[in-house]
């Protein structure tokens, strides 16, 4: 079974051979069609997020169960399959509340190792870690059955793939998360892969003025197409004062940071007007703090809240999402910019971190 692992921050991935169990009590194989090239697989490799190597990473992805250990209930060989890279339990208190994306319910054993703590892949005898407990760069992948959600036959496998982490965490900060109201103004800081669907993510929610902010000018005609009524190039313009201006000098009613900088997490919570909304989605380093004025939060009654996951419920939205991209009301043919065989992944990565793509796939 060959697989992408992290074998060392700062290398380049290995497609190596690996050999691996097959799935236990509540657990499922999965041959894998297609997996996206996402930041937070960057962050591991970048060694923002220091984890325990070796790692398959991957955590964006689509495919078909295979086969099923004792005791699994929600999925059939033969079903295709969207992968959850949290966790869902249902059984204690925040899965009970509908909050799935906090289920506490596996925090006793390590998120890259099976529920029993155990790994299901080996090299040479040694055990290597599944990124998200999925690690989904990989031919086939054994996983807890209840991270992965059926979703209609009829999706093509790229389209799935993207739903799994940058569709459901942009689509849903707008929709589950911040509940963006017709007609609200909106900023959106950083046009990749989680960006620009925070932008159709608004447009689906009748946003009246979609503002967008990029470094990069290619990036910000990815998100004109993708519904931002205007866009900022926050390299050579003042971010800041173009959004007053564009907003009767009050600010933007929402602000979404998709990068999870020190910066962009400022610059959102300034950028909203009094009473307005600041949401925080993309992933920081563990090393990132931010400075921000508590007066104007309390004078302004302004509030900053983070989202992760996009609030999603994988088992819901999944579905969900599917149904809107099949009726077209989302546009994912677009932000899918290249695909990729298994062995061009670090070609993946590498036209991911300079830029270059709105979403790259691996198609299997
Ligand atoms: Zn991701
Ligand atoms: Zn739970």
């Amino acid at each position: 079974m060959r697989a992408a692992v992290l074998t060392a921050v700062n290398k380049p991935l290995e497609i190596l051979d690996l050999e691996q169990e097959g799935p236990k009590v509540g657990e499922v194989r999965v041959e894998v069609k297609a997996a996206g090239v996402c930041m937070s697989d960057w962050h591991i490799m970048n060694g923002d997020w220091p984890l325990p190597l070796p790692m398959v990473l991957g955590h964006e992805a689509a495919g078909v169960v295979v086969e099923l250990g004792p005791e699994v209930h929600n999925v059939r060989k033969g079903d295709h399959v969207i992968f959850s890279f949290r966790p869902h339990c249902g059984r204690c208190s925040y899965c009970s509340k509908g909050r799935t994306v906090l289920c506490s319910g596996h925090n006793d054993t390590p998120r890259w190792r099976m529920h029993d703590g155990s790994a299901r892949v080996t090299l040479n005898g040694e055990p290597v870690n599944q990124m998200a407990r999925i690690g989904t760069f990989s031919e086939h992948v054994v996983c807890p059955a209840e991270q992965v959600v059926k979703v209609r036959e009829d999706l093509p496998w790229t389209h799935a793939a993207i739903i799994g982490c940058s569709v459901a965490t942009g689509v849903g900060a707008v929709v589950r998360h911040a509940e963006v109201e017709a007609g609200a103004s909106v900023l959106v800081i950083g046009c990749g892969g989680v960006g620009l669907n925070v932008v159709q993510g608004a447009r689906l929610a009748g946003a009246g003025t979609i503002i967008a902010c990029d470094l990069l000018d290619n990036k910000l005609a990815y998100a004109r197409e993708f519904g931002a009524t205007h866009t900022i190039n926050a390299k050579t313009e003042d971010t800041l004062k173009r959004v007053r201006d564009l907003t009767g000098g009050f600010g933007a009613d929402y602000a979404f940071d998709a990068i999870g900088g020190e910066a962009t997490a400022k610059l959102a919570v300034d950028a909203i007007a009094p009473g307005g909304h600041a949401v925080l989605v993309g992933i920081p380093a563990a090393s990132t703090t931010t400075s921000i004025s508590p007066l104007q939060i309390v004078y302004g009654e302004k509030k900053i809240t983070g989202t992760y996951y996009g609030s999603i419920r994988p088992t819901v939205d999944f579905g969900v999402l599917a149904d809107l991209d099949m009726a077209k009301r989302i546009n994912l043919d677009s932000l899918i910019s290249r695909t990729y065989t298994f062995d061009e992944i670090n070609e993946g990565f590498r036209l991911l971190t300079s830029g270059q793509v709105a979403r790259g796939v691996i198609v299997f």
